[in-house]
């Protein structure tokens, strides 16, 4: 059992540790900016509202994406736990997301946000851009998201350091060692008294 959310800077790495952290716990992982990039390339209606903000590096209007996490939550296999990526951006989608599962007398374990410098940021994203041709992975959009995060940052870090759930993992590095920060940080986390997170 483990309702987990990743912070970070694009570039970060969340999506990667997101996706390992699924493996390895066989929970769900909630991408919101995966689901919003197949809506687009699938033209659905939601992806039309979405790709011009996704495209200049805006967010997507907090109804849109809190309808669209709010749904999947409600999901079977959610019931167990989650680890959702890139979302909450916002105070206003944190304070959804804590509705959401206040409903169902649920509440979230821990919140990690990887840190990390800001030149390696923009060094990976460069690569991505390469590899993996983002539309959003421009030198300049990427900027533009980066400034966006650190913009709305500071009050989600403090709604979340308010409630005890806020942990700092180290960003750097290869993607075993940031890995193994995380993994380190959930069995701390699983360890304390009282932690009902023990899988
Ligand atoms: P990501 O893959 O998490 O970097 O997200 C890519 C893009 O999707 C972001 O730059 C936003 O345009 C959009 N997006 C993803 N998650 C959210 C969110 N929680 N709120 C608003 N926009 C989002």
């Amino acid at each position: 059992m483990l309702r987990m959310v990743l912070l970070g800077p694009p570039g970060a790495g969340k999506g990667t540790q997101a996706a390992r952290l699924g493996r390895r716990t066989g929970l769900p992982v909630l991408s919101t900016g995966q689901v919003l990039a197949e809506q687009i390339a699938a033209g659905t209606p939601l992806g039309e509202q979405a790709r011009a903000c996704v495209e200049h590096g805006e967010l997507v209007p907090d109804e849109l994406v809190i309808e669209m996490v709010r749904e999947r939550l409600g999901d079977w296999d959610c019931a167990d736990g989650f680890v959702l990526d890139g979302f909450p951006r916002t105070l206003a989608q944190a304070e959804a997301l804590d509705r959401v599962l206040a409903e169902r007398g649920e509440r979230l374990d821990v919140v990690v946000e990887l840190t990390i410098d800001e030149s390696e940021v923009l060094a990976r994203i460069r690569k991505r851009a390469r590899s993996q041709h983002r539309r959003d992975d421009t030198e300049e959009t990427a900027r533009h998201r980066m400034q966006v995060f650190a913009d709305r940052s500071g009050p989600l870090r403090d709604h979340y350091r308010r409630q005890g759930l806020l942990t700092a993992v180290d960003g750097s590095g290869s993607r075993d060692a940031v890995s193994a920060r995380v993994d380190a940080a959930l069995a701390e986390l699983t360890s304390r008294p009282g932690s009902d997170t023990g899988r």
